[in-house]
């Protein structure tokens, strides 16, 4: 399946994610994390991409474009991704949308998130990620099992340098200024479904899992 994962930070993408990679054997791709391992392992475009970061901004489409359109385009049109943090502006969508046409496919679903303003800073203030695999946990919505540390690979937990409260609001500025404009896109492009993100962990997987088997019988 050919799937992106839209909502603000903080809206579960990460968490949701796993589930739907899991479920349908798409590729999880997910510019914040591939930006990440680039800053962990101290490239050029790592470096880069920290200045921006850092504050909460965007890195600039033309950095983030040919990173994802160049991976799809390598998948061919046999490829089966889920779009986690991309697309984030319109110019960004326009990108996506010549990278398919080039290999002779369109997106089957869009999945948007919605989850209220304040509820989101609380998410993300207690989100705890691990360094290692990327899983993301949250200190009372979803703890690991043993406190501090990954389920799955034992790493200490941290808290990412972009989840202190007053980037956390810029960040939700940025999300409606820059990206809530692709809602209005991709219902024009009749594949958007929208989730209500205010439930459990649990309850939202429900949701998405159900929504998308509606995609794959149609
Ligand atoms: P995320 O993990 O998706 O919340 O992304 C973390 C940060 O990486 C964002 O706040 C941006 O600075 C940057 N980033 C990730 N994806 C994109 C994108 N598609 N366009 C621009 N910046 C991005
Ligand atoms: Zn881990």
């Amino acid at each position: 399946m050919r799937l992106i994962i839209l909502g603000p930070p903080g809206a579960g993408k990460g968490t949701q994610s796993e589930f739907i990679v899991e479920h349908t054997g798409a590729l999880h791709l997910s510019t914040g994390d591939i930006f990440r391992e680039n800053i962990k392992n101290g490239t050029p475009l790592g470096k880069r991409a920290k200045e921006y970061m850092d504050r909460g901004a965007l890195v600039p489409d033309e950095v983030v474009n040919d990173i994802v359109t160049d991976r799809i385009k390598s998948m061919g049109p046999e490829g089966s991704f889920l779009l986690d943090g991309f697309p984030r502006t319109v110019n960004q969508a326009v990108a996506l949308d010549g990278a398919l046409e080039e290999i002779g496919v369109t997106l089957d679903c869009v999945i948007n998130i919605n989850v209220d303003k304040e509820a989101l800073i609380q998410r993300i203030v207690g989100r705890r990620v691990c360094p290692t695999c990327g899983k993301s946990y949250h200190v009372t919505h979803f703890p690991p099992k043993v406190d501090g540390v990954c389920d799955d690979d034992g790493t200490q937990l941290i808290q990412r340098d972009d989840d202190q409260e007053e980037t956390v609001r810029h960040r939700i500025d940025v999300y409606e200024r820059q990206t809530t404009p692709l809602i209005d896109y991709y219902k024009a492009q009749d594949n958007l479904v929208d989730i209500d993100g205010n439930q459990s962990v649990q309850e939202v997987k429900d949701r998405i899992l159900a929504a998308l088997q509606g995609v794959q019988r149609a």
